[in-house]
């Protein structure tokens, strides 16, 4: 991601006040992801931002539900979308044996989509492919 990204622009586009709590959440999570509510929580507190278990669950509901940040696929953890404002499905890659998760973008299902929407009149506000298997370092 780059460092200019402008999270208050892609919150504004998502039809998201930009709030300083929000940008609070969207930087622990830079810094401690994949975390689970609580340890976001934790590190919220600890960078002295005093925000209820419940405002951070809100506010991580809302930025899944925006595509901004991606659950593992495992054990539900959030992690910050490395192709956030990226329209287009956003593909998951899980290795089995290390558990790492990596975010890579192609074209392989740029159609999706589309062909969802027209098929079952669903309208799409985020789309996350996960596939697993065997990494790189790991398949050796
Ligand atoms: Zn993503
Ligand atoms: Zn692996």
């Amino acid at each position: 991601m780059p460092a200019t990204f402008s999270l208050q622009r892609l919150l504004r586009r998502q039809g998201m006040r930009s709030t300083d709590q929000r940008h609070a959440i969207i930087d622990a999570l830079r810094r401690i992801g994949p975390a689970s509510p609580s340890d976001i929580h934790q590190e919220l507190l600890t960078s002295r931002h005093y925000l209820s278990p419940v405002t951070v669950y809100r506010n991580l509901a809302a930025f899944f539900d925006a595509g901004l940040i991606h659950k593992h696929p495992s054990d539900g953890r959030y992690f910050l979308c490395s192709a956030i404002g990226i329209r287009g499905p956003h593909e998951l890659l899980q290795c089995t044996r290390c558990g790492r998760v990596q975010e890579v973008r192609s074209n392989n299902w740029k159609d999706l989509p589309k062909r969802i929407e027209r098929g079952y009149g669903f309208r799409i506000s985020s789309c996350v492919i996960a596939t697993f298997g065997v990494c790189d370092e790991c398949e050796i």
